[in-house]
């Protein structure tokens, strides 16, 4: 059976090639190759010897997931879909922006953490990723990408914030971490990869020994009994032990605050008094926090807070010293906003009578 060169980082090509009997320095030429470079055809690799060709093009492949479908939101967001088998999708999302390309990457079918708001979560785990999935969004998306340019990158950062939770998926994320990170591969900074975490303690602790980078954590709640219901995996880790492992983790992180994320859903997690309890949850934990306007999907039971009430809870927990972000939502009329990732291969919302471009479409 032919091996898929995507599972593999540095130090895993390195002893899959030792086991053919082949040097260090040849795992890392043909790692530049499909990574740096972006190839998938060994015949295109023109440092390396005929014979290594031949005898990679024999027992190895490199299969990243297929895209299905590729739209453009108006606001120049792109959403990708990628089929995973077994029926099977997830998606990507592309969101370009002035001073960076943020690529929003899945780690799982599904996700089986079922928090009440989210989409992803509504349709139940389906199953983990590979790393060759995993990674294959990012050698797709700089590829579907590219502009042409030479040695121009331009996904500038990664957010692990797609479908899925990447701290229950932890091996095969943090492969694909590594990759990222890797020089011969993707060259990101550690400040540039975001893992973002419902919050599974022992998971984030072996994230800041193993592969230390930015760290988003999924709050939405400002204390236990809300949370417990809105972020079920509280039960099992709550907000004292969660603040905890976040200072923990600032020992590793190469920033020096976590963001906190904290989804803004009217009239159940809005109010000032809310603002206030939260500035009181995090005021031992060095952190920004994010509000993400809450993003509807079909049967979803809550609606978003107004804008004046995000405003008004942005401005009690600055007036507080504390940097808070509100994030634009990007890409909603394509369904690419933040927690609307469903991965359906149907247009379940009807919504193509906006103007979007299918460039699968368009280009097939
Ligand atoms: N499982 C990880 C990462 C994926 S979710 C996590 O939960 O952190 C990425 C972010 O989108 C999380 O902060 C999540 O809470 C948020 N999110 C989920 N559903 C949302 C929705 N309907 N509207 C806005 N944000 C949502
Ligand atoms: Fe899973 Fe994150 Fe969605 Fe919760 S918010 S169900 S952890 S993907």
């Amino acid at each position: 059976m032919s091996v898929n060169l995507l599972d593999y980082d540095a130090a895993g090509l390195a002893a899959l090639f030792a086991e053919h009997g082949e040097k260090p320095f040849r795992a890392r030429q043909v790692l530049r190759w499909i990574h740096r470079f972006g190839r998938s055809d060994f015949d295109a690799m023109s440092d390396i010897a005929k014979s290594l060709r031949e005898k990679l093009k024999a027992v190895a492949s490199v299969i990243p997931p297929t895209i299905v479908s590729d739209k453009l939101s108006d606001d120049g967001t792109r959403k990708f879909l990628f089929d995973v088998g077994g029926g099977n999708a997830v998606e990507t999302v592309f969101i370009p922006e002035d001073d960076r390309g943020t690529l929003c990457i899945s780690t799982q079918a599904g996700c089986a953490l079922d928090c009440s708001f989210c989409s992803t979560g509504k349709q139940g785990f389906n199953r983990n990723l590979t790393v060759a999935e995993i990674i294959g969004q990012l050698w797709q998306a700089e590829r579907a990408l590219e502009t042409g340019l030479k040695d121009e990158r331009i996904v500038s950062n990664v957010v692990l914030m797609g479908m899925g939770e990447p701290l229950a998926n932890f091996e095969s994320t943090v492969t694909a971490l590594r990759l990222m990170l890797d020089d011969n591969a993707y060259g990101l900074s550690r400040r540039r990869v975001t893992v973002s975490t419902s919050g599974l303690v022992p998971a984030m602790d072996r994230l800041g020994e193993e592969c230390p980078v930015a760290l988003a954590v999924s709050l939405h709640a400002p204390n236990d009994r809300l949370r417990n219901e809105l972020v079920p995996i509280n039960q099992k880790y709550p907000l004292g032990e969660l603040m905890a492992a976040c200072n923990r983790y600032l020992q590793y992180a190469p920033r020096d605050f976590v963001t906190f994320e904290y989804v803004m859903l009217d009239g159940v997690n809005d109010a000032d008094s809310q603002a206030y309890e939260l500035l009181d949850l995090t005021r031992k934990v060095s952190c920004k926090i994010n509000l993400i306007p809450f993003n509807p999907f079909p049967g979803s039971p809550y609606r978003r807070s107004p804008a004046y009430r995000i405003r008004r809870f942005a401005e009690v927990l600055m007036n507080a010293g504390v940097v808070t972000t509100t994030r634009k939502t990007r890409g909603d009329d394509i369904d690419a906003a933040c927690g609307q990732l469903a991965g359906q291969v149907l247009d379940r919302t009807r919504r193509s009578a906006r103007r979007i471009i299918d460039l699968h479409e368009v280009t097939r």
